[in-house]
């Protein structure tokens, strides 16, 4: 039985309507019926959001806290997404198509970001200066930046927020958030669980509604510090030069095309499940999509054969079916844009090797795992972000070769390497234009670990200890002691 949920953005510890009345419909895109209404904002509700924001930093508690108060409640609300694993599981399934394993998954990690973010209020520490003169003291301190606006995509709508959130709430920030239209409801949820585990009114706010309204609306703002936005480059950079009018910080995570490079001396075994699960997770709408296979020219035939059978068994279907792989694909604009790629992977000549069409369905909306053999390096499938379960198999001679295929698109989100040989995995590493690079593993992620894109993937680094430094300013303090030198009479008193 799959029902609709009538949520409420937050602004100011407040469940409140849009201003202007208006609400929008979420449609699951695996069961096509509606499963939630969500209030449609807009810039006046941005206004008042960046306003309780605002309050909430210039006057508020929750800046003036010690670090080990603002971890106590960082403490709690990890606590409470365990506790709601299941029911915030089945908002990402229902409103994304991804598969409620995957969403379970999903919801776990978050806790652990929430987790690990509530170490660091108490490491947002600075530098002193000893050795500057004995009558001086210098120091460098770390200060929160103010309200941070958060703008998030719809492919893991709480993953992506709490890659943000906690982070900035450690270090003293307040926040107003935008989540995607498609996939609002676990964002609005995550409020309730902050105001549940004892965030003061103003510090996390939700707007819900369209970017181009609220999340303009932040990027312009004057009244928002800085721009935090996970989504398309397109988007990225126009967040990027609006953001440039009141000279906000900007970071940002955006699209990847990023290389698996499987070495002739590879582990086959683990090489395949990986290729397989790196483009096919998430229904491959994925920044992390592993989305090319560059494979070495002694073993590629059989590596791509082995690829093959093992795509075969991927299971499409229900979302909320445990045993389902491959879920729907999030809405009718990214499946034409699959149909469309796929399309001129086809006219371009590259070899179709699996799947390629749309699955039928009664309801919802689903694709193929598809893998195209023998693309070459210019073509569109190549080039540019699926974001879908397609996969493009190119060839390569050596490292050097496998290296410039690697790195010959405007993406540097992430890359891999298939080896035992040590010597080869540490030039790849060292050679790849990615902002992470995995050896004999893919997409695994830790909250310890930095992650962000070089090119146009990004700028910035969220996780880990980096994110202190995102979401901070420096400030240095220099302190004299003693007489003063009297610039006008030269007298010392
Ligand atoms: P998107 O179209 O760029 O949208 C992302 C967010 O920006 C949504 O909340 C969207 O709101 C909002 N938005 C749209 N137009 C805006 C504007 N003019 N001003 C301000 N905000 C605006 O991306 P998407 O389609 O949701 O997500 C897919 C993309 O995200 C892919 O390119 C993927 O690679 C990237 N991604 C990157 C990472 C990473 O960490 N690097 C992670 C996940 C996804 P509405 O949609 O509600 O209008
Ligand atoms: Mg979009």
């Amino acid at each position: 039985m799959i029902s609709s949920t009538e949520y409420a953005m937050i602004v100011d510890g407040q469940s409140v309507a849009a201003q202007s009345g208006d609400s929008f419909e979420r449609i699951s895109p695996a069961h096509d019926v509606v499963v939630g209404r969500y209030p449609r904002g807009g810039s006046a509700d941005a206004d008042a959001a960046v306003a309780a924001a605002r309050r909430a930093f210039d006057s508020g508690p929750w800046p003036r806290w010690s670090g080990a108060q603002r971890a106590r409640v960082l403490r709690r609300v990890a606590e409470l997404i365990e506790r709601d694993l299941e029911s915030l599981a089945r908002i990402e399934a229902l409103e994304g198509g991804k598969p409620i394993t995957q969403a379970r998954g999903e919801v776990a990690s978050t806790a652990e970001l929430w987790w690990y973010a509530a170490t660091l209020p108490q490491h947002a520490y600075g530098d002193a200066h000893n050795a500057i003169g004995e009558q001086y003291l210098g120091m460098i301190i770390r200060e929160p930046l103010g309200v941070v606006g958060m703008i998030t995509p719809w492919n893991f709508p709480l993953l992506i927020v709490s890659q943000k959130l906690p982070f900035a709430l450690a270090v003293g920030n307040t926040a107003v958030v935008k989540p995607a239209e498609l996939t609002s409801g676990t964002t609005i949820r995550l409020g309730e669980l902050c105001r549940e585990a004892g965030m003061p009114n103003g510090v996390f706010n939700v707007v819900t509604g369209p970017g181009r309204d609220v999340g303009q609306r932040l990027a312009e703002h004057v009244g928002v510090d800085m721009i935090t936005f996970t989504g398309s480059t397109g988007v990225g950079k126009r967040i990027m030069a609006t953001a440039a009018t009141t000279v906000k910080k900007v970071e940002l995570e955006l699209g990847g095309k990023n290389p698996q490079v499987v070495m002739a001396d590879a582990n086959m075994d683990r090489a395949v499940d990986a290729v397989v699960f790196g483009v096919y997770f998430n229904q491959g709408e994925c920044c992390n999509s592993g989305s090319r296979l560059l494979v070495q020219d002694g073993i590629a035939d059989e590596f791509v054969a082995r690829v093959v059978d093992r795509a075969a068994l991927v299971t499409v279907g229900d979302p909320l079916d445990d045993a389902t792989l491959v879920g729907a694909i999030a809405s009718p604009e990214q499946m034409d844009t699959i149909e469309t790629l796929v399309g001129e992977g086809v006219a371009s000549g590259a070899e179709l090797l699996l799947g390629g069409n749309r699955q039928a369905s009664e309801t919802g909306r689903f694709f193929e795992p598809t893998v195209f053999d023998h693309v070459a390096p210019d073509m569109s499938i190549a080039q540019e972000e699926i974001f879908g379960p397609v996969l493009s198999v190119l060839r390569f001679s050596d490292v050097d070769d496998a290296l410039r295929i690697a790195n010959s698109t405007v993406y540097g989100l992430s890359a891999g390497i298939w080896t035992q040989d040590i010597d080869q995995a540490v030039t790849f590493a060292r050679r790849a234009k990615a902002g992470t690079v995995w050896v004999n593993c893919w997409m695994d992620g830790f909250p310890e670990l930095s992650f962000g894109g070089y090119k146009e993937s990004g700028l910035g680094r969220e996780l880990g200890r980096a994110a202190i430094e995102e979401f901070t300013e420096l400030k240095t303090i220099a302190i004299r002691t003693g007489p003063r030198t009297s610039w006008v009479d030269g007298v010392s008193r």
